[in-house]
């Protein structure tokens, strides 16, 4: 089975560039991220606080995620319920990345993503798949982008989605998920020893794409 992992920051184009990738290559697409939201989601609902490990670890025991596939899409599913776009919500990304600096919530999560891996060619995007998740990946991305550029394209996304919101919020929601998921104890995010570098600042979703395919065809033969 071959594995790619796609790491970075929030609002790099991860997603973008991977879903594109999986189509292309016919490979299984994970969005991890969308596992940690959908913890997030519950913690928020349950009312609890997602910075505290004594009232988020009871409430893991009541919670199933999964992921399935429709038309190729993948749905993340909460206890059964499609939550696919609630998650998405600005308030639940902050919920998502407290509840990712828990050590349980990690582990919670681990056997979900290990699964995947197990049965299917995958690319999966996150922060942690290169270092943790798979290390043993064929090829491993780190995608990066700057700060205005980034929160750009989350702006476009939320105003896609209907959510109203303004560049200034986008902008101190993404510098603050940065410094979270970077300072954070278990799994930060950082570039594996073996990640290939690929900034996209100034590329265009194709230009992002073709210089992906050429590092993936590097190193694997497809
Ligand atoms: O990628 P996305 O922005 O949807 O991820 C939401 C949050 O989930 C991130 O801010 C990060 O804290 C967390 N996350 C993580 N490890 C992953 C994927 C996401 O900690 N592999």
């Amino acid at each position: 089975m071959y594995k790619i992992a796609i790491d970075g920051p929030s609002g790099s184009g991860k997603s973008t560039l991977a879903k594109r990738l999986s189509a292309h290559l016919g490979f299984v697409y994970v969005d991890t991220g969308a596992l940690y939201r959908a913890v997030g989601l519950y913690v928020y609902r349950a009312g609890a606080d997602p910075k505290s490990s004594e009232e988020v670890e009871p409430l893991l025991g009541k919670i199933s995620v999964g992921i399935k596939y429709i038309d190729g899409e993948q749905k993340t599913m909460l206890n059964g319920e499609d939550v696919s776009k609630e998650i998405r919500l600005p308030d639940i990304s902050m919920y998502a990345s407290a509840v990712s600096a828990l050590p349980a919530v990690r582990k919670f999560l681990l056997g979900t993503q290990k699964d995947i891996i197990r049965t299917n060619n995958v690319i999966m995007d996150g922060r942690d798949i290169g270092t943790v998740i798979m290390p043993d990946a064929h090829v491993k991305i780190f995608l990066i982008s700057n700060n205005e550029t980034r929160a750009m394209r989350r702006c476009e996304e939320l105003l896609e989605k209907g959510v109203t919101t303004t560049y200034e919020e986008v902008l101190a929601d993404i510098v603050k998920r940065d410094a979270n998921d970077s300072s954070r104890a278990v799994a930060p995010l950082t570039p594996a020893e073996d990640a290939v570098f690929l900034d996209n600042s100034t590329f265009t979703q194709d230009e992002t794409f073709a210089t992906a395919l050429e590092i993936i065809k590097n190193r694997i033969d497809i």
